[in-house]
């Protein structure tokens, strides 16, 4: 078979080398307050080799090729994540040169357009990281470098024997994000789209502390033979996704654009981008609570952007501050893993549910979030308190409790929400 070839062979060609400097001062294309992308001059504080685009936050590949195949003799055989990672991993490609030109201000100037596209990425993941370590204080130890996968060929065979394009994503049996060649998508490209790289790197984040950064949760696998009623499995996908999102929103708000509500906004088109917008206030249908404790994500394509959207509005409309938005942010990681048991984490409710999908639900996931918001912050659990209650229509009784960290037994619902009807 001859091999594509992709535009990454541009990246090949050797131009001059600078030295690297930390941090290193470079353009990038970044949303300005108007909305557009602006080649912007900006620091990266991590990188180690400016040329391989290599640093303590990524190490990014070019021209790898992957492939997961069900019926490849190697995967089948593979035992062990490693294996698997190594089945999958046709060809490793290698590191990327990138190219610049130095101003006399000594910023480096991307020369062509896959270095723009590398230093953005580099620079957009590097913001992430800040973001989980720095504001959200996650310890840099649990955010390991991380390999980027850059225009690979990456094949999904039980979808397509076509090298997928157009998509931007943390892939989990690799451990590693992939940023794929474009294709047919028109607009920004999904690398170079900061509130995209955040919600994926957010990802990775979930996968490490809900799943202990399993390369195949076997939450995720058990769950899924559920075939037509996946109750777990939805409520699990949904946190994952719309966590991601108010992630992603909560790190935009110190940028030069501001905070941004339409995580896809510049890369997808308008229908796309307004159902992801956490700040259009929504409430659950009694078409959705069926869907979720019913049906299955892997039925109902889009499920889990339904649920998860809904949970992101409701935690938008619970702060108005930075500090609340920061507080809340930090609740969240501290939810997605606590081996207390007074207050467990969802990687513990999962792990005890494995068995019955049907244990682990929303007002449980609920409660985990609401039980990490540090007892003295008593009105943004008071808001979230009441989002939950009457957005999400979750039963007072499930979130109300006697200790610091519960809902306080005077929480109110506003009404916004018609209640759904119940089951007796
Ligand atoms: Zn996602």
């Amino acid at each position: 078979m001859v091999r594509k070839l992709t535009a990454t062979a541009a990246l090949l060609l050797v131009s001059c080398a600078p030295q690297t400097q930390v941090p290193t001062k470079v353009r990038a294309l970044v949303l300005s307050s108007n909305g557009e992308y602006t080649p912007t001059e900006v620091e990266l504080k991590t990188v180690t080799d400016i040329v391989a685009l290599e640093g303590k936050v990524a190490r990014i590949e070019g021209n790898a090729i992957l492939r997961l195949d069900p019926t490849d003799p190697e995967l089948q055989a593979a035992r062990t994540e490693e294996a698997l990672a190594r089945a999958m991993t046709k060809s490793a490609g290698r590191s990327v040169t990138a190219s610049y030109i130095t101003d006399p201000q000594g910023v480096l100037w991307p020369a062509d357009f896959h270095t723009w596209n590398l230093v953005t990425t580099y620079y957009n993941l590097e913001r992430a990281w800040d973001y989980f370590t720095t504001t959200l204080a996650v310890p840099q130890a649990e955010l390991p470098q991380t390999t980027v996968h850059y225009f690979p060929e990456f094949i999904l065979a039980d979808v397509s024997d076509q090298p997928l394009t157009d998509n931007a994503l943390y892939y989990p049996p690799l451990k590693s994000f992939v940023v794929l060649p474009f294709d047919t998508l028109q607009k920004a490209p999904l690398a170079t789209n900061a509130s995209i790289l955040t919600h994926e790197y957010a990802h990775l984040v979930f996968n490490r502390r809900v799943y202990g950064g399993s390369a195949v949760p076997t939450a995720l696998n058990e769950w899924a033979q559920g075939g037509s009623s996946t109750p777990g499995l939805n409520v699990l996908k949904a946190l994952d996704e719309g966590l991601a999102d108010y992630h992603a929103y909560v790190a935009s708000c110190p940028t030069a654009f501001g905070c941004n509500t339409r995580v896809l906004a510049t890369s997808f088109d308008d229908a796309a981008v307004n159902a992801r917008d956490l700040s259009l206030n929504q409430c659950m249908s009694a078409l959705l609570y069926r869907n979720i404790t019913q049906s299955s994500v892997n039925v109902i394509s889009g499920l889990e952007y339904q649920l998860g959207t809904l949970l992101a509005n409701a935690l938008y409309r619970s702060t108005s501050t930075e500090a609340e938005r920061q507080t809340l942010g930090r609740a969240l990681v501290a939810a997605y893993s606590d081996t207390n048991t007074s207050r467990p984490g969802f990687n513990q409710l999962v792990s005890a549910s494995i068995g019955d999908q049907n244990l682990f639900t929303l007002p449980k996931a609920a409660k985990a979030i609401v039980q990490h918001i540090p007892s003295g912050n008593v009105d943004l659990r008071q808001k979230v308190c009441t989002n939950f209650a009457n957005a999400l229509q979750i039963p007072l009784s499930a979130l109300v409790g006697n200790t610091e960290y519960d809902c306080p037994a005077s929480t109110t619902t506003t009404g916004e929400c018609p209640a759904l009807p119940r089951d007796p």
